[in-house]
């Protein structure tokens, strides 16, 4: 039998430890570098879940029942928009989910991409960018969950605060590069909004999406521009197959300059377990293959 003692012990450690699970605002985000952003916004109050993964190509992604769990259980959903999740709307109906879907990237300004003007998604590869993302999930936390406004606005000046940090570090990183070898060649078009933000010109020989693979006048139109800018390196990506790249590195002989990350975190033992890493990760990648 417990004692009044022990009794007394117990309900002080209930009473101390954060919110109970089945208390917190069930988040779901629908890609790993948003689950990250969600995470920092809602601190304790949230429990965020995510339905594509670290390492895991958001473009090509097929949604499997337990995910239509996961949107019918979650209070919020949480997208990116931009046509980066066409599966998305067909889910949510497939769920028969009530809950509110929240388009982060609401007020970036768009990015244009190829011939065909369409959308480019990765909004997220400029810090300015993330910050719109970040005031957005926090209104959509406390209109949810207007209890935790004062917590989720703490949380998000606080994160604010480290985005803006690590914008100055990326452009101060930049100035380490030659103008002349601001350039390189990924799999695919997913660092436009870098490009815009940053100053690197990236090339690649697929589009704003990996639904479509390069075609062989892709393949030699990239080739051609690697020997004639004398691109230094050629980069592969966490979400893309090495291959495409590593015949381009061969024929042209440019280098291959390390992984970037694009489109998803690492696991937590990888380079990028958060945004903030993935960005770090990706610049000190561009400046040791460009710099030198
Ligand atoms: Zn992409």
């Amino acid at each position: 039998m417990l004692s009044r003692r022990h009794l007394l012990a117990a309900m002080v450690l209930v009473a101390a430890s954060p919110a109970a699970a089945q208390e917190r605002l069930k988040v779901l985000a629908t890609f790993s570098i948003l689950g990250d952003l969600v995470k920092n916004v809602g601190g304790d109050r949230v429990e965020v879940s995510t339905l594509v993964g670290p390492d895991s190509d958001a473009h090509v992604y097929a949604p499997s029942p337990a995910d239509a769990r996961k949107v019918a259980d979650a209070k919020v959903v949480i997208a990116n928009g931009l046509g980066f999740e066409g599966w998305m709307n067909r889910l949510v109906r497939a769920s028969g989910s009530k809950a509110q879907v929240v388009v982060a990237s609401n007020g970036i300004t768009v990015r244009k991409a190829g011939a065909s003007g369409e959308a480019d998604p990765h909004a997220w590869q400029s810090a300015a960018n993330a910050k719109v993302y970040v005031a957005n999930i926090r209104d959509a936390l406390i209109a949810a969950d207007p209890a935790g406004r004062a917590s989720y606005q703490a949380n998000t000046a606080a994160y604010l605060a480290k985005l803006d940090a690590l914008d100055a570090e990326i452009k101060s990183a930049v100035t380490a590069i030659p103008a002349d070898r601001r350039r390189i060649i990924s799999s695919h078009d997913a660092f436009g909004y870098f490009q815009e933000a940053y100053g690197i010109e990236f090339i690649a020989p697929q589009g704003v999406s990996t639904e479509t693979e390069a075609s062989a006048r892709d393949v030699a139109r990239i080739i051609t521009q690697i020997r004639r800018l004398k691109i230094p390196a050629v980069f592969l990506e966490n979400v893309s197959d090495p291959r495409l790249m590593q015949r381009i590195a061969q024929e042209t002989g440019a280098r291959i300059g390390g992984k970037l990350y694009s489109d998803a975190l690492t696991s937590e033992k990888g380079d990028a377990p958060s945004y903030l890493d993935l960005m770090r990760h990706n610049v000190k990648q561009l400046v040791t293959a460009l710099a030198g």
